[in-house]
């Protein structure tokens, strides 16, 4: 066989890659492509921190096969007709690429299939490439898929997982395949000033960091807010840049109560993929309902744009929705918190977070992000569905002395230990330094009172 053609899609590295490792173990040469896809662009997916990080990993990933012989081949438009086009001109006979839990991966993958068959040619599809344990390798007796985190993750720990892979020596591309030219991240406008880089050379050097000085501390550390003690690696995994396999397999081999407990959260990820992947509408549609009647109406919008601008009145908050501003990124107890505040304080539909979230987040991701929204609306598969955080409490909790609240919200920067997460009990000339900082935009304990009498709690 010669050429094969591999179609990266959420697996922007050449470590631990399956479909070019197989690509290359069967065909002489390899057309590396990316398309970048009109669908994900028309569903709204294409936001401006996302697009800049992709724009990084792109260039990575292109160098990282030039220094091996290759290049990497860029189109734009329908994926299905792109991928066709460069079969066509390369003659290739096979395609490979990953498998992917959404409906819209779904789909993909299907019209692939069909057109690549009617040509005569044939698509490959490699497990274990975006998941550590593939959705569907690991279900109930009596369902498709764990609906419950603790008994999935009973049966994932049990799953034997495949080594990984190293990365090819040598890649060889046919001549005469065009290439548009790779995006920068200076083109692309309106990104968070704090954006992180993207790409694998950054990515296994933050996964080497981690490793070697990070994740001892996590299950002690991982809520602290201000001290930041979480891996950053979220983006990474999205993209692709890290193998979730290689990312679990080193973590064990570290070893230690630590990388136990990260490891537990890596399985998020999977079980999130699992549920999306037999349960496509989760994405847009409760996976439980509720039968919320969600606010709506003048006083809920303005109470959302005070949550998007990171002005609620409640400084935990606002230093949560700042740092996502700033960022392109929210600490997970952040996103707890907000989320909760917003869905369930506010009352108002977790698809109107969930969608300012994918607006703004590097590691915006149809399964954690839409998910992880229904699980802390009571929506999804939290076995609490009805549970409440109080901002405050958690503020105490997890920013004890504060700090990470005058980290964010520069107009409580004056305000000294944990009375910055209560301002409005300030008095003299602490209050009068507040500026235009606002006074809680909701009582907490009406809305808790809300909350309760329209879930049917009282
Ligand atoms: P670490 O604590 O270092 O964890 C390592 C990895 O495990 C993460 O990178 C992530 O891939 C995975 N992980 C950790 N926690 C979870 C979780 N609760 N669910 C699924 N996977 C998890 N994560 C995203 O990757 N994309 C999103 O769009 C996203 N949206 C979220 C929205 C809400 C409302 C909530 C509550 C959580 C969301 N999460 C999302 C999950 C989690 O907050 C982030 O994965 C985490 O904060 C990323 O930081 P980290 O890489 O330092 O995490």
């Amino acid at each position: 066989m010669n050429t094969s053609v591999v179609l990266f899609t959420a697996d922007l590295r050449l470590h631990d890659h399956p479909p070019l490792r197989a690509a290359l173990d069967g065909a002489r040469q390899v057309v590396p492509l990316f398309v970048r896809d009109d669908g994900i662009d028309g569903a709204g997916f294409a936001a401006p921190n996302r697009l800049a990080f992709l724009a990084d990993c792109l260039r990575d990933l292109d160098a990282g096969l030039r220094e091996r012989g290759g290049r990497l081949v860029l189109r734009s438009g329908d994926v299905v007709a792109e991928v066709l086009k460069v079969v066509a001109e390369a003659d290739a006979d096979e395609v490979h690429m990953a498998a992917d839990a959404s409906g819209y991966a779904h789909h993909r993958e299907h019209a692939l299939r069909e057109a690549l068959e009617a040509d005569g040619r044939r698509l490959h599809v490699h497990d274990t490439v975006t998941a550590a344990v593939e959705p569907g390798s690991v279900t109930p007796t009596a369902s498709d898929h764990f609906a419950v985190f603790t008994p999935y993750f009973r049966h994932w720990s049990g799953h034997s997982q495949r080594d990984p892979l190293g990365a090819p020596r040598k890649v060889r591309v046919p001549d005469g395949i065009k290439s548009e030219e790779l995006p920068s991240r200076e083109a692309v406008s309106g990104t968070s000033p704090a954006l992180a880089e993207g790409g694998e050379v950054v990515a296994r050097r933050m996964v080497a960091d981690w490793l070697r000085s990070g994740i001892d501390a996590y299950e002690d550390q991982h809520d602290d807010l201000a001290g930041d003690g979480t891996s950053r690696l979220s983006p990474h995994l999205h993209f692709g840049t890290v193998s979730p396999v290689e990312l679990v397999h080193r973590s064990r081999l570290a070893g230690g109560a630590g990388a136990e407990a990260f490891v537990r959260q890596v399985a998020w990820r999977d079980f999130n993929r699992q549920l999306l992947a037999v349960r496509p509408a989760a994405s847009r549609a409760d996976y439980r309902t509720r039968r919320d009647r969600w606010r709506t109406g003048r006083k809920a919008e303005a109470d959302i744009e005070a949550w998007r601008q990171g002005r609620t009145g409640y400084p935990i908050v606002d230093a949560a929705m700042r740092q996502l501003r700033h960022e392109g990124w929210m600490h997970n107890r952040g996103r707890l918190l907000t989320a909760s505040f917003l869905t369930k304080t506010l009352y108002v539909d977790w698809r109107v977070g969930a969608r300012h979230f994918l607006d703004l987040l590097v590691d915006g991701d149809v399964a954690n992000n839409q998910l992880n929204w229904q699980w802390t609306a009571g929506t999804g598969t939290d076995t609490r569905p009805n549970r409440v955080l109080n901002p405050t409490t958690q503020a105490k909790r997890y920013d004890p002395d504060g700090t990470y609240v005058r980290r964010w919200v520069e107009e409580l920067a004056h305000v000294e230990g944990k009375a910055v997460h209560e301002p409005w009990k300030l008095s003299g000339s602490d209050r009068a330094r507040l500026g235009d900082y606002p006074d809680p935009i909701v009582d907490l304990k009406d809305g808790l009172d809300r909350f309760k009498h329209a879930r049917g709690l009282e």
